[in-house]
């Protein structure tokens, strides 16, 4: 037990103080780090709760640089951290706000320490790490989200360095960022895509706002690159290793966000069981009632499959396994769960639930972004099919060229 204030706010919560359902797991952080640094991060939730900066996650990266530096060690380049060790962190933050999925590790910056980029880059993932420094990964455009191959912006080559030019939208994190990780086709290279550190202040760049319907912890918006210098060291890995570079970072990316947005249901969850031991209704408590016992027991049943999904996608990881599959079906079976959970929740508690005081509904917003964020629902279940069924159901499913079927390619689960 940590001798912090927020034990006593704990302490004295009651249905609507988000104190027990929606807190920091003191268990779960005792794993990580030392008491003092256990201590800092409680006096921060209690210094933060109920203000908007609760919601920040530069607040807490600053305030605790340890929780920045989780997943990198300057010294060896490796992780401090296992993947699966740090899907616990992403799901506690969950927990809190989903507006902190950022709070926990490198965050996009894990990109920068991709193999044969290290040393490249080891004064920016020092800043990151220390919690100095946040990372927004640009590739959307109007014309291309889920399609990689339909991105338009361009990078031309000169003997020192690269132009580049292009406008990405719907991108989180532009206005906290000083780096950004931006995604282009080199001209003259026929395929692939390629992907560059930018730095924020570099003339050429200018963002405007776009108003999110959630996760508004962090901005949201359009870049525009409008002749923008990189040096040559400022590419990350080699031209046209942008899919691999995505690819790579995708599978852990949303692993994470697949934990998060666990916790973030589970405290929806949390609320529902004291909901169920403490609300009346027609001379009893609502508990009594088996559909909602029948429903729970349901959606934490979804919450806890989804979660040994995580755990088993963050072991491949580990072990170097192939795993884009196998975190793509993590993140949409625990976004969609998710989602379940937390509308069930906000039915649960009647006419509070709909209230924003409760708190459930920038659940529901935050994780409806978190839905199409990162891959939705849809394209990722795809990829899970093209795991599972092959490139060349794939292929007929977009029109292109059909491979002949390599059955020995076909990832079985059983
Ligand atoms: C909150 C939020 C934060 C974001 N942050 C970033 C960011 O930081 N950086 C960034 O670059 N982008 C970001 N995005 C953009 C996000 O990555 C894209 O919106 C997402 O990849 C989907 O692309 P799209 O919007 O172009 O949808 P589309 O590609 O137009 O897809 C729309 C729908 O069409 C269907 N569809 C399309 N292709 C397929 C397919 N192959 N198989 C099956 N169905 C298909 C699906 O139903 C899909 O949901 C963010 C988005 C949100 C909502």
């Amino acid at each position: 037990m940590l001798s912090t204030p927020s034990n006593t706010a704990v302490a004295g919560s009651q249905i609507g103080d988000h104190g027990i359902a929606d807190g920091i797991d003191e268990g779960v952080l005792t794993t990580f780090f030392s008491e003092t640094v256990c201590d800092r991060i409680a006096c921060l939730e209690h210094e933060l709760r109920g203000t908007p900066r609760f919601h920040d996650p530069l607040a807490w990266r600053y305030s605790v640089p340890e929780l920045a530096g989780l997943d990198f060690s300057p010294e060896t380049g490796r992780a401090a951290c296992s993947a699966a060790r740090m899907m616990e962190m992403f799901r506690l933050f969950g927990v809190l706000s989903l507006d902190l999925r950022d709070v926990p590790g490198l965050g996009h910056g894990r990109i920068l320490n991709s193999i044969g980029s290290r040393t490249q880059f080891l004064t920016e993932l020092r800043q990151i790490a220390h919690g100095k420094s946040f990372v927004a990964i640009c590739i959307t455009e109007e014309q291309g989200g889920s399609d990689l191959h339909a991105l338009q912006t361009t990078a031309d080559r000169h003997h020192n360095g690269y132009t580049i030019n292009g406008t990405k939208s719907y991108v989180a994190r532009l206005r906290q960022a000083d780096f950004y990780i931006v995604f282009a086709g080199v001209h003259g290279l026929e395929h692939g895509l390629s992907a560059f550190l930018v730095r924020s202040g570099t003339p050429g760049l200018s963002i405007s706002d776009i108003h999110a319907l959630g996760l508004q912890g962090i901005s949201w918006g359009t870049l525009q690159l409008e002749n923008v210098h990189v040096g040559l060291g400022d590419r990350i890995g080699g031209e046209g290793q942008g899919f691999s570079l995505f690819s790579d970072h995708f599978t852990y990316w949303r692993c994470a966000m697949a934990a998060a947005a666990i916790g973030c249901a589970q405290a929806a969850l949390n609320r529902v069981k004291q909901r169920l031991h403490t609300r009346y209704a027609f001379s009893g408590l609502i508990g009594r009632f088996s559909h909602l016992q029948q429903e729970y027991a349901v959606h934490a049943s979804r919450l806890h499959m989804a979660w040994l999904l995580v755990q088993d996608a963050a072991r491949r990881i580990e072990g170097k396994l192939p795993g884009y599959m196998d975190s793509a079906m993590a993140k949409a079976e625990a976004v969609e769960a998710a989602i379940a959970a937390v509308q069930w929740a906000m039915l649960v508690h009647g006419a509070y639930g709909y209230s924003v005081e409760a708190g459930l509904e920038k659940r529901h917003r935050d994780l409806l972004g978190l839905r199409i964020a990162d891959g939705t629902t849809d394209v990722l279940r795809g990829q899970v099919a093209r795991g599972l069924l092959g490139d060349e159901l794939y292929a007929l499913s977009l029109g292109r060229d059909v491979p002949p079927r390599n059955s020995i390619k076909e990832r079985r689960l059983w």
